[in-house]
């Protein structure tokens, strides 16, 4: 995808910064970097993932998926979506005070601070470090058993969508959906589509567009008539006229046009894509697994050569 319409990060480090690379928030790296953000994803500390002794219900595995291995995907997909990753635990995150409003500092224990337009925690274990943001004592819920206190973050301080009360924050994880892995995934894309949402607005597309984006297609789908730009144009203008009464900004328009005919690809082009992928995903099996099926496999032609040769008569 292109970054066309990115809003410049100016006086910030990162358009987004994601606390937390397990299944919630690698998702969210995934999506706002794919969109074009510039996205730093720290990671370090308590974890639920690697808690867990081996990953047999998250789809797309069909004999389960070890830890390990599963970690290493995830990481190596945030990096390949253009994510930055750092092994750094966040201590705090604090309002960035400018003149624009709006914007956060990140403290992590060893590295730089760094700044933020758009905060995401993706944490299922923590979000003591958002606490600095709490003025109103919203997100924490105090429990006293035995004479102890304890503080937990609320799971029903974030809305369904991932927002918060305070602009530019949003929680992925502590929710109420973060009981599975897949949940908390799901939970990661439907935040990161809420930020990216809020981002489109701010970047000028219309609501009625705003969330709609990131679909790759064939391009043999696609119309003669859809190849050209003119037919988008109409359309697109129909579509916002209808749902606003009003024109919109052509510039921000012919970028929108950019990012749905990139989203088409043809046929060579998915078929790179399949041998990359499965090269990619190869890159994480263990080598001795990939020797020893490649070895059955061989096996297997060999004598399949040999039979079609009227061998073994
Ligand atoms: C023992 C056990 C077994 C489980 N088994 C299964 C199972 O079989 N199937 C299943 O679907 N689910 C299972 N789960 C649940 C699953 O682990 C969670 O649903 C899922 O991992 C939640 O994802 P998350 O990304 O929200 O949080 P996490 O998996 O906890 O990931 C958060 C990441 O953020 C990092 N982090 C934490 N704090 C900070 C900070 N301050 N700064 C920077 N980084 C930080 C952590 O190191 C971690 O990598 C199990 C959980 C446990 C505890």
């Amino acid at each position: 995808m292109t970054g066309a319409d990115h809003e410049p990060a100016g006086e910030y480090d990162h358009d987004v910064v994601v606390i937390g690379g397990g299944p919630a928030g690698s998702t969210v790296g995934i999506f706002t970097a794919r969109y074009g953000l510039d996205t730093l994803v720290f990671d370090r500390g308590r974890s639920s993932i690697r808690r867990c002794a081996h990953l047999k219900n998250y789809p797309g595995f069909p004999a389960g998926i070890d830890i390990e291995t599963f970690y290493g995907l995830l990481h190596d997909h945030i990096r390949e979506g253009g994510c930055t990753l750092r092994e750094d635990l966040v201590e705090s995150v604090t309002a960035f005070e400018t003149p624009a409003a709006g914007g956060f500092v990140v403290d992590p224990q060893d590295g730089e601070q760094v700044t933020a337009r758009r905060v995401v925690a993706a944490t299922r274990y923590d979000g003591e470090y958002l606490w600095p943001l709490d003025a109103d004592g919203e997100m924490v819920a105090t429990s006293a058993e035995d004479g102890d206190k304890t503080e937990q973050f609320k799971k029903d301080y974030p809305n369904a969508d991932g927002s918060t009360p305070i602009e530019g924050l949003y929680v992925a994880t502590p929710s109420g959906a973060d009981e599975q892995a897949i949940i908390a995934a799901g939970r990661g894309g439907v935040t990161a589509r809420t930020l990216l949402r809020d981002h489109r607005r701010a970047s000028g597309i219309p609501e009625t567009l705003a969330d709609h984006y990131d679909w790759v297609r064939q391009r043999a789908e696609l119309d003669e008539e859809w190849h050209d730009r003119e037919t988008w144009r109409e359309y697109l203008d129909d579509r916002v006229e209808e749902a606003t009464g009003e024109q919109w900004n052509v510039a921000t328009r012919e970028s929108e046009i950019d990012r749905i005919l990139a989203s088409y690809i043809d046929d060579d082009e998915i078929a790179n894509r399949r041998e990359r992928g499965q090269d990619r995903l190869l890159e994480h099996v263990d080598n001795d697994r990939v020797l020893a099926r490649a070895r059955e496999i061989e096996a297997a032609r060999d004598a399949d050569t040999e039979r079609d040769n009227g061998g073994g008569d």
